[in-house]
């Protein structure tokens, strides 16, 4: 990766971290999940909308930690709202693929860009669990996480 394109990375997950993208308790979440990383400290809550079909009808996020941790909250929950269960899945595993420095498969150029902001983690594999933490809450969330007025 060249300098200048690092540059632009760390300005994007600054400006992330500092004003943090659909921030707050979801009202009417139909799922919700605490995630907690003790490597670092980094905790995040994930409030989910789905629709009948899994999609991610609505999304927010509340946390507290490194910079990493809440950056990749933010970045995510925005890519995630409207998504369908199995595109936010395939998300998801590029994005855990990424952050490894593996292969991210087969994803439109498009998200492919947004994720590879993250990329750098890559080179640190001691912060890969503070990149990870809000997209595997996201899918506690969404697998186990119905709350009570979900089920109604
Ligand atoms: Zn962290």
């Amino acid at each position: 990766m060249d300098d200048a394109l690092r540059e632009l990375y760390q300005e994007v997950i600054l400006d992330h971290s500092r004003h943090p993208r659909h921030y707050g308790p979801l009202a009417g979440a139909s799922h919700k999940a605490e995630g907690y990383n003790p490597l670092c400290g980094d905790r995040v809550t994930i409030y989910l909308k789905l629709d009948a079909d899994g999609r991610v009808a609505d999304i927010g996020f509340e946390g507290k930690g490194c910079a990493i941790s809440q950056a990749s909250a933010s970045m995510m929950v925005e890519m995630l709202k409207g998504r369908t269960a199995a595109e936010a899945g395939r998300l998801m595993q590029g994005f855990l693929h990424l952050v490894k420095g593996e292969a991210v498969g087969d994803l439109a150029e498009d998200d492919l860009e947004r994720l590879e902001v993250m990329g750098g983690i890559s080179a640190f594999p001691m912060r890969v669990k503070c990149a990870t933490l809000a997209w595997h809450t996201y899918k506690n969330a969404a697998e186990e996480g119905q709350t009570a007025e979900g089920a109604a």
